[in-house]
């Protein structure tokens, strides 16, 4: 028996160019019938004249099309891989086409072609894309400005290269200019001051940092990898002389004044204070506060959030609310001394933050940060009007829990409880009713009034856990009748002026 012994892969050159046609060569993986011209091949494209390693069997169509005003004819051409021949390319069979669409005809031929040689497992399906890399890519410019996938800086047209892998094209310098510097710092070789863009980065060797942190994951064995630091330079010769750091510094990034709170803009605030113990603050002074227009006295509260418990202020800026403030002022709208010197006052939120921190146990939180006024009589004047009506509802509430029976089991001494039966002929549903402040009872109890008889009516939830289901008499509710009193009278019309 002859044996063959076919190698896995065939060096494969796929045509070149023909100048002055549009030419374009496709592995085939599979047709789409229903698919229009060059759409209805699917596969990877292959580059014209590249050299490939391709597997035996594969199909593959090369593309010629001529560009005239008048001739636009099509020529398609459908081969083999075939590790025998020479080249690599076994021809299968050539179509054309005037009018230089990949027509109905070719597309049914390339079908034709594909099945039986899958039915003969000649022609392997399509393999990963990234096996359709050349052997010998060819360099190309790239036409376009794109950005260089190594460095990540802005190649101009025609100055780098351009190649393909499994996403698409990429361009890339041919050799990436040494990166500048973002931010600004010492020169590594002379420790001049080297403002941010004006210098280059160059790596450099572990920080003392990155030493000790190595050194306690290894004492927990752990490997760490020491991450690339970079450092500025100066892009050639350094100056004679090294600039000194200029003072103040400034700040890199945005953030808020810790005396006024506001927000400041990069590069606009000084950093004062040594080195890991920095404040940001505005660098004459304060800009005025629109919230604090006469520049009155300000308290500023911070409170750390602590899992999932709210802070008590979590307010923006601009909110007039009742505020708790240590050393509080000695008045002011909704005044009122608490213990320890505190004050409870209205106030105005004049400016608010959040900033995340790690507590002294690694566990994240935030820190809510508050700056407050002592609110004009006419800004509180809203706060007080609703705490008054609360403070209202509450009073009338407690009156109304005295005069009714509004809790099981518990009820004023004229009020009566009758027995199921005597309900039966009572019509309590049709009754007026009257609402009650939320807080004051259960929420499904009712309150009806039967003028007619005068009488007042509660209606109370009997059937929860741990009630006394024996004093249900009607269904799993308590009704319980109370003369209408002058008291009650008054009860009632208090009740409605709350609603
Ligand atoms: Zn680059
Ligand atoms: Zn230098
Ligand atoms: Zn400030």
């Amino acid at each position: 028996m002859r044996t063959t012994t076919t190698p896995a892969t065939a060096r494969v050159a796929i045509p070149a160019q023909i100048p002055g046609r549009k030419c374009w060569a496709k592995a085939l993986g599979a047709i789409d019938l229903h698919g229009r011209g060059g759409h209805a091949v699917e596969g990877p494209w292959l580059d014209r004249g590249g050299l490939y390693d391709l597997r035996p069997g594969l199909l593959l169509l090369t593309v010629e099309r001529r560009q005239g005003e008048d001739d636009r004819a099509l020529t398609a051409t459908l081969w083999r891989v075939d590790p025998h021949v020479e080249g690599g390319l076994d021809l299968v069979k050539t179509w054309r086409n005037k009018s230089g669409r990949i027509g109905p005809q070719i597309i049914k031929g390339l079908h034709t072609h594909l099945s039986k040689a899958r039915s003969r497992k000649r022609n392997p399906a399509p393999y990963p894309l990234r096996e359709y890399t050349p052997v010998n890519p060819k360099p190309r410019r790239n036409k376009y400005t794109r950005r260089c996938y190594r460095c990540g800086t802005t190649v101009a047209a025609g100055t780098g290269l351009i190649s393909r892998d499994e996403r698409g094209y990429r361009a890339e310098h041919e050799v990436c200019p040494p990166p500048v510097n973002r931010y600004a710092g010492h020169c590594l070789h002379c420790t001049g001051w080297i403002e941010a863009g004006q210098g280059i980065l160059l790596p450099t060797g572990p920080t003392e940092d990155d030493l000790l942190a190595r050194a306690v994951a290894f004492s927990q064995g752990e490997i760490l990898e020491t991450p690339q630091r970079w450092r500025p330079a100066h892009d050639g010769a350094c100056p004679a002389v090294p600039a000194p750091r200029p003072d103040p510094q400034t700040n890199r990034w945005a953030g808020p004044c810790e005396l006024c709170w506001q927000i400041i803009g990069p590069g606009r605030g000084a950093l004062k204070g040594p080195r890991g113990d920095r404040h940001l603050i505005h660098p004459d002074r304060c800009p005025d506060n629109p919230l604090n227009p006469d520049g009155a006295p300000t308290w500023v509260v911070h409170e750390r959030t602590l899992g999932d418990a709210p802070v008590s202020y979590d307010y923006p800026a601009g909110t007039i609310a009742r505020v708790t403030l240590e050393h509080g002022p000695g008045e002011g709208p909704g005044w009122r001394e608490l213990p320890e010197g505190r004050v409870s006052v209205i106030g105005v939120v004049i400016a608010a933050l959040r900033r995340r921190h790690l507590d002294g146990h690694g566990r994240d939180g935030e820190t809510v940060t508050t700056l407050w006024r002592v609110a004009s009589p006419a800004e509180a004047e809203r706060v007080l009007e609703l705490e008054a009506r609360r403070w209202a509802a509450t009073a009338v509430a407690a009156r109304a829990r005295e005069l009714l029976a509004l809790l099981p089991g518990a009820r004023p001494a004229d009020a009566v409880h009758p027995p199921a039966e005597q309900l039966e002929d009572t019509a309590l549903v049709g009754l007026a009713q009257v609402w009650l402040p939320r807080g004051a009872a259960r929420p499904e109890t009712r309150v009806h009034v039967d003028e007619a008889n005068a009488l007042v009516w509660t209606v109370v939830h009997n059937s929860a856990d741990g009630d006394d289901w024996a004093l249900s008499n009607w269904g799993g509710y308590i009704a319980t009748a109370h003369p209408l009193t002058e008291q009650r009278r008054q009860l009632l019309d208090d009740l409605r002026d709350l609603q």
